[in-house]
């Protein structure tokens, strides 16, 4: 993500539109690069982030809009990329979750200039470590991305640009390379997992099951609900061996790190609601039919 930023040349004194509701890395990679994260609230449905706020939000120092595709779901890439070429503006899509998602038929991650994946074990491709990979159309961007992933070196031992050392580790490389074929079908298996869910709880009140927008197709890195008494669902859940968590307990605008962006408490208030109200039950591919039923009738026993 830092490498997309830098090939787009954000840094100092740059603006970026994103998601509160995220992981860290998104908001860390524009800190990183020298430029200012501008929180935009998200979807009560979808969790992504809400296009409509996003004009708002747009100054004069504004360079680029980075979306995320939350739990695997592709955010609203059509109005998104509307409104990045109304004002000029670059789109790196955070696609670290979404591998093989898509929106409106395009894959997710080559919709924007940019696209970032993550290679970390809890993504639908995991690998074995760290690892991560940049997504682009565009050839220029690709050679520059090539070269800053290599201390911005060519040829050898010239520097255009100051770089990083950003290759992926060959042995992370291998083991990736064996699972990519199976990528697809682990991810029809979650999406089989989750209709299985929409069967069986869609009758429980105090839960709401995850919205999908009618143009995107998602992959289910995560099955988030959103469900009443978050807390004691939580602690029932773990104290009956139901692997789940919290995604995310706490939005970025509110984190102690952006304290100096000067966001406080009920700014982002989708965000901030619903952070305390999520819980993510297991969806992984392997996961069978009678630990899915386990699992619903915990849900169940608990708001009885
Ligand atoms: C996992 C993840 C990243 C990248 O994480 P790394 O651990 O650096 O690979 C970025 N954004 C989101 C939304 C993620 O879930």
């Amino acid at each position: 993500m830092v490498l997309a930023l830098k090939a787009l040349e954000i840094g100092k004194d740059d603006e970026v539109i994103t998601t509160p509701f995220t992981f860290f890395a998104t908001a860390g990679s524009i800190h990183r690069v020298g430029a200012k994260p501008v929180f935009v609230d998200i979807k009560a449905d979808t969790f992504n982030i809400d296009p409509e706020k996003i004009e708002a939000a747009i100054t004069e120092k504004t360079k680029a809009i980075m979306p995320v595709h939350l739990f695997g779901q592709p955010a609203e890439m059509d109005k998104i990329m509307e409104i990045a070429r109304k004002h000029g503006l670059k789109v790196i899509e955070d696609n670290a979750q979404g591998i093989g998602a898509r929106f409106e038929g395009k894959v997710a991650g080559t919709i924007g200039d940019i696209g970032t994946l993550s290679f970390f074990p809890s993504k639908n491709l995991g690998a074995m470590g760290d690892g991560g990979m940049c997504l682009t159309n565009n050839d220029e961007l690709a050679a520059k991305l090539r070269q800053l992933r290599v201390h911005g070196e060519n040829p050898k031992y010239f520097h255009k640009w100051v770089g990083l050392n950003s290759r992926l580790d060959t042995l992370q490389a291998a083991v990736l390379l064996q699972k990519l074929p199976h990528l697809e079908n682990w991810s029809e298996a979650r999406r089989k997992n989750a209709e299985y869910y929409y069967e069986k709880m869609k009758n429980i009140p105090a839960i709401q099951l995850p919205v999908i927008h009618k143009k995107a197709k998602t992959i289910y890195n995560q099955f988030t609900l959103i469900v009443e008494n978050r807390d004691g669902l939580l602690s029932y859940l773990k104290e009956n061996e139901i692997g789940c968590a919290i995604y995310y307990p706490k939005p970025l605008h509110i984190q102690e790190c952006f304290s100096y962006l000067n966001y406080k408490e009920g700014d982002l208030p989708v965000a901030e609601r619903l952070a305390k109200k999520v819980i993510s039950i297991p969806i992984f591919s392997e996961l069978t039919t009678e630990q899915q039923d386990y699992v619903i009738s915990k849900i169940e026993e608990f708001y009885k």
